[in-house]
């Protein structure tokens, strides 16, 4: 079967420094996969350039079966494919300002309807519609920055690190957060170092040197020797 998402042979540089080496991944409509690497392993670079804001040296992207590789970063957005950064938010805008930025494009109507079932799925941003983003918690932050990414419903979400700067207790919010969106929700890839996320996913890549060194289940990813010394401090069985 033709997978709903698709990235083949990407490859991407900064000047004459390759970070990207062929790297392959693919998505079934509604899965949840994790992308795991270390600091500078390029998964900024990789969310970049699916999203259009890194140039391809050489690659492919598709959506739904079409091609996306060309276009701009907003025709992308367009398309269904949104990007959750590690930030996120405008820290002086409120909540509510927040939410209706990530509508940009809904009318009127439907961007209040939509805001109102936001905040029935995270009661807690709803308590402090009208606070600065910059006066919440690291957990409700992150929670807001997910909430703007699906303001309009995408059909794919590419997300980097939502775990930076949060403390183990947020981290964990974060993943309910995720989980409660899965049900009906997009498409979501999750580019992490923190193995918590896994708990969520359906599949896992790991990025390694700019190259897929890894792919699989979850359940075979913690069946893997390499990675389980590398990501969860533990060797052998
Ligand atoms: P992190 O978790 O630290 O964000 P990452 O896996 O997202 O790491 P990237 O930020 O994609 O990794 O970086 C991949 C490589 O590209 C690293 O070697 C990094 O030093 C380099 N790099 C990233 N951004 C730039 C830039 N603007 N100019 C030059 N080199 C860069």
């Amino acid at each position: 079967m033709e997978p709903f998402f698709a990235a083949r042979g990407i490859e991407a540089a900064y000047g004459r420094l390759q970070v990207l080496w062929g790297v392959d991944l693919e998505l079934q409509q509604g899965e949840v996969a994790v992308l795991l690497g270390s600091n500078g392993a390029g998964k900024t670079t990789l969310l970049k350039a699916l999203m259009g804001l890194r140039p391809l040296l050489k690659g492919e992207i598709t959506l739904g079966g079409q091609h996306v590789e060309r276009l701009r970063p907003d025709r992308r957005v367009q398309r269904g494919i949104h990007y959750m950064t590690e930030l996120g938010v405008f820290p002086n805008l409120s909540i509510d300002e927040n939410l209706q930025v990530g509508g940009f494009g809904l009318p009127r109507q439907e961007l209040r309807r939509r805001i109102e079932e936001l905040y029935e799925t995270f009661p807690d941003l709803a308590k402090l519609h009208s606070a600065s983003a910059a006066s919440l918690s690291g957990g409700q932050r992150k929670m807001l920055g997910v909430a703007k990414a699906v303001v309009v419903p995408p059909r794919l979400l590419l997300m980097d690190e939502p775990s930076a700067g949060l403390s183990p207790r947020f981290v964990g919010e974060v993943v309910a957060v995720l989980r409660n969106l899965r049900e009906n929700g997009p498409t979501m890839l999750i580019a992490e170092q923190n193995v918590k996320f896994l708990e969520i996913a359906d599949r896992a890549y790991v990025l390694d040197g700019g190259r897929i060194s890894f792919r699989g289940t979850v359940q075979e990813l913690e069946a893997d020797d390499a990675v389980r010394q590398a990501y969860f401090g533990v060797g052998g069985h």
